[in-house]
């Protein structure tokens, strides 16, 4: 399987760069950009364009397709370079280390800064599995090509940035939310691990209760996580809890609001029944001293809880994420249930981009500065060794 060698990076020039950029343009209105529209976008000297389409096609950042008409279109290799890049020329990092998660929709990495303070970065990858939803939602899909998935992962990492920066401020446990560009976000790395690796918990009961108090307290502020779950909730060796994971988020106005945090509310508490043994009808009213009524199994329910709505209208929109945005992600990421979803989404990846599903960035990349400083230096386009025979459409 292919890996994503972040060290091509430092070799990319200034040109490489501009003609990359040029793609991403032009796929705003184009699925496959005509190789023309990006020598025009681009508008490099003496048909540069060309030669520098070759390259990004041999590093595999670009795909060719000529079955209608001949053009190219970016790969997710070539989508994180761009917001790499950016990420790199802000300051936000400096090096990218190994790989520490695959999500189904995303691939989260170690990044560091220059002083060596290490960070999470998420790569959000919509469109490499099928949610249910975008399965029927499909045909909609092929004729809008702006819904496309550059679009739908930039649109996920803003929604992500936007509500991890207001769920902060209002006091949640989740990352801090460092910076967002395009499909990446950078967050402050969570000490621990996913609740679902974690062999024994000191005080199960005390970590179940502020679990549950969250999903309570979440929807008082007009939220419902939807994917709340032992993959999306990191302990750390104290049992503190911070949670994560926030593209499939809705608001308590949602039709579906109910059912999804019913949902949620089950899946914690069949997670701590399982492996904990917690029974619960016992200690449903000493639980808390909150107004939230339980049912007869112990669990709160919706009805109960008093909810201030408009956090998604206010807050959210300050951080560029808006209701218009909210509404058109919630048509392709159906609040699906990770351990829902990886059942009914086997074998169903779009074929558009399954060649890249499995690209990693594994290779620390010690200086990325290196990429504007020798820029010159290491002009990577040495015509004289590109490879024709490699220039196949794959
Ligand atoms: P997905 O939407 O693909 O499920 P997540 O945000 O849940 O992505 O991340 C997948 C995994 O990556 C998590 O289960 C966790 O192990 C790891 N991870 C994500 N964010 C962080 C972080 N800020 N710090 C440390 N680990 C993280
Ligand atoms: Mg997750």
């Amino acid at each position: 399987k292919m890996k994503l060698d972040v060290d091509v990076l430092r070799y990319l020039s200034k040109d490489d760069f501009r003609v990359l950029t040029a793609v991403e343009m032009g796929m705003r209105n184009h699925e496959i950009v005509p190789t023309e529209l990006i020598d025009r976008i681009a508008s490099l000297k003496h048909g540069g364009t060309y030669k520098v389409l070759k390259n990004l096609l041999k590093h595999k950042l670009l795909h060719h397709d000529s079955s209608k008409y001949d053009g190219f279109r970016l790969t997710y290799l070539g989508y994180d370079f761009l917001a790499i890049k950016t990420m790199v020329n802000r300051g936000v990092f400096a090096a990218v280390g190994r790989q520490i998660g695959v999500g189904k929709e995303s691939d989260i990495f170690e990044v560091a800064t220059e002083d060596g303070t290490v960070l999470a970065m998420k790569l959000h990858r919509l469109g490499r599995i099928s949610f249910r939803a975008v399965k029927s939602k499909r045909d909609y899909l092929r004729h809008r090509s702006s819904y496309n998935w550059l679009y739908l992962s930039r649109l996920a990492a803003l929604k992500e940035f936007a509500f991890m920066k207001a769920l902060e401020e209002h006091g949640f446990p989740v990352p801090k939310a460092v910076d967002c560009n395009r499909h990446c976000v950078v967050m402050s790395l969570v000490q621990g691990y996913p609740l679902v690796q974690v062999k024994q918990l000191q005080n199960p009961e005390t970590v179940f209760e502020t679990i549950i108090g969250l999903v309570v307290r979440l929807a008082e502020h007009g939220l419902i996580h939807c994917d709340f779950n032992e993959f999306n909730i990191m302990i750390d060796d104290d049992e503190k809890v911070t949670m994560i994971d926030f593209p499939q988020m809705v608001s308590v106005s949602h039709r579906n609001a109910q059912m999804y945090f019913e949902r949620d509310v089950e899946c914690i508490f069949k997670f701590f029944s399982k492996r904990y043994n917690l029974s619960f009808k016992e200690h449903t009213d000493e639980n808390d001293g909150s107004d939230v009524d339980s049912d007869e199994n112990g669990r709160p329910t919706f009805s109960s809880i008093s909810k201030s709505a408009g956090f998604l209208d206010k807050e959210l929109s300050a951080s560029g994420f808006s209701r218009k945005d909210q509404d058109d992600i919630e048509k392709f990421i159906e609040g699906g249930n990770e351990k829902d979803r990886s059942s009914d989404t086997e074998g169903t990846e779009d074929e558009e981009h399954e060649s890249e599903s499995s690209e990693t960035i594994n290779r620390t990349l010690d200086s990325l500065h290196l990429l504007e400083k020798e820029e010159n230096a290491l002009n990577f386009v040495e015509e004289g060794k590109v490879d024709e025979n490699q220039q196949s459409c794959e």
